[in-house]
């Protein structure tokens, strides 16, 4: 009879920061622990390869892939974004693998329809005078794919999506990420009404083994930024504990928070909620 490892087989379940920060990039030595790219991870489950938002944190993400690439083959994978805001796509010109004639890649997103496209968007902001060249640069194989939020997408792989609204200025998903019995919920950029819990986010996270949530603020500071998008880390213990959710990052962590605020909030979420920890750029979690 199979066990648990022999039924999960070699499927390793991770994820890699490779941006952190929300709303703008702020290189500098007051970031350098916690990182100021913004927006991106690498989810690996077995041999499928998802990456969650393009922000400049796509960048880094790209070299490394292409140290890896393989000389006669290419590098795959997917993309699915949050949203199109500038902080979650300003690493997309700037990703090597989509350069690479022999490497395949589609780009998902679930808050456009039904006034608008990906490729529209995409082509909006890949171009002249703001940046100078087109997605048609891009020699992958590339296929845009839009999205209802809601909708299920997958099996990639050995991976399923669960998908659900958040409450951001022109829309965002959230996404439960579900591969060898265990689940991960990216849920950023989303504003939480005080005292009164996001029902779409705690359907989406029920009982997941990770939480990365948008905890741009603190509840402290939130009155200041009503109306912004963003969330605070508090909330998203009050969500984790609600949901039954063990583990939750701290993610998209502002541009006025430097190391040394950062090491604060750490600080107080783990005297608050066990399983708080504070998302650095580079840090991987394996999830199974
Ligand atoms: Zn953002
Ligand atoms: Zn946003």
């Amino acid at each position: 009879m199979a066990n648990a490892s022999d039924k999960r087989g070699n499927l390793d379940f991770t994820v890699r920061f490779w941006g952190v920060r929300g709303s703008i990039p702020c290189p500098g030595e007051e970031f350098n622990r916690y990182g100021g790219n913004t927006s991106c991870l690498e989810v690996r489950c077995g041999d499928s390869l998802l990456v969650f938002d393009g922000g400049t944190g796509l960048r880094k993400l790209g070299l490394e892939l292409m140290k890896d690439k393989p000389r006669n083959g290419g590098v795959d994978g997917y993309i699915f974004l949050t949203h199109t805001h500038i902080d979650h796509i300003a690493g997309i010109p700037f990703f090597a693998p989509l350069f690479c004639s022999d490497s395949n890649w589609r780009i998902s997103a679930g808050h456009l329809l039904p006034e608008r496209r990906l490729e529209e968007v995409l082509c909006q902001f890949m171009a002249d005078p703001i940046f100078p060249v087109p997605p048609t640069i891009f020699n992958a194989g590339l296929e845009f794919l839009d999205f209802e939020v809601g909708q299920e997408l997958g099996p990639f792989g050995g991976v399923s999506l669960k998908t659900a609204p958040l409450n951001h200025p022109n829309g965002a998903t959230g996404y439960r990420i579900e591969c060898c019995d265990s689940a991960v919920c990216y849920v950023t950029d989303t504003e939480h009404t005080v005292g009164t819990p996001d029902e779409n986010i705690l359907s989406l996270i029920d009982g997941a083994d990770l939480l990365i949530y948008d905890c741009s603020y603190t509840d402290e500071e939130f009155h200041k930024y009503v109306g912004w998008g963003h969330s605070t880390w508090q909330e998203g213990v009050r969500l984790a504990r609600a949901a039954g959710v063990p583990r939750m990052a701290i993610f998209h962590h502002d541009p006025s928070h430097d190391d040394d605020k950062m090491d604060a909030i750490a600080r107080a979420a783990s005297k608050e909620f066990d399983g708080a920890i504070v998302a650095r750029e580079g840090e991987t979690i394996t999830i199974a």
